[in-house]
């Protein structure tokens, strides 16, 4: 088995992965350290909405925000680093300073859906992102090719705010998760809505508004929906 099956299986198999491709270091030079040469883009598929909610502290004058999701991928993320490191190889995680999305159509995850979202043909836009980077060589993906969407525009006429004003891409002043913490300026009517469209399970959590996800036909063949 080449070295890039052997890695995937790993990510796949082992740290619990839903998706893992490959893209080139060199695609993304200006984002990763000069020592990177691969970067290992991974999905982990949301099935329930509960991997969308949002604990927060509010501090001072900041807060602190935990996302479920982003916890539960550090941890499988860091399980593929410790396998690349007893490999020989350097591995980080990299959750924040690479563009996940440009990454994730590089190394085959999908395409942009008009909901501004990652659409993969199995798991629809319900895979989340993240990425390890590595100096292991190895060949990248065929990038995703093709536009999964078509004539559908279901996600942007399902939005109650009309926030999707045009395809792929999201107004964020008329979408209203920009109000997850911390909170970005809105338009008033946005506010008015936010109480029927953002579900508060605690004081202190937020599960975000997700009805241009739930229409679309993707998400609707995903497993376990
Ligand atoms: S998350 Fe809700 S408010 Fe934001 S674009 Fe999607 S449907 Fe509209
Ligand atoms: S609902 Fe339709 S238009 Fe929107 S992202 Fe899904 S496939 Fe694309």
């Amino acid at each position: 088995m080449s070295l890039k099956e052997l890695i995937r299986r790993r990510a796949l198999e082992e740290a619990g992965f839903d998706f893992a491709g490959f893209a080139s270091a060199q695609d993304f030079k200006e984002y990763v350290k000069p020592w990177a040469k691969t970067i290992v883009a991974l999905g982990l598929e949301a099935w329930d909405e509960v991997f969308d909610v949002a604990i927060f502290r509010a501090k001072r004058d900041r807060f602190d925000v935990y996302y479920i999701y982003e916890e539960v991928m550090a941890e499988k993320a860091l399980k593929l680093c410790i396998y690349l490191r007893d490999m020989g190889f350097r591995a980080e995680h990299e959750p924040y300073g690479l563009p996940l999305k440009r990454v994730a159509v590089k190394a085959g995850a999908g395409c942009y859906g008009k909901n501004s979202m990652i659409i993969n043909p199995l798991y629809g836009s319900r895979l989340r992102l993240t990425c390890v980077v590595t100096d292991a060589d190895v060949e990248p993906d065929p990038p995703f090719e093709g536009d999964l969407c078509g004539e559908c525009d279901a996600c942007v006429r399902a939005c109650p705010l009309h926030a999707i004003k045009e395809p792929y891409r999201i107004d964020a002043r008329r979408c209203v998760n920009s109000l997850a913490p911390p909170p970005r300026d809105v338009d008033t009517d946005v506010l008015e809505m936010a109480p029927k469209l953002l579900k508060r399970p605690t004081e202190n959590s937020m599960i975000l508004c997700s009805i241009c996800q739930k229409v679309c036909p993707y998400n609707k063949r995903a497993k376990n929906f």
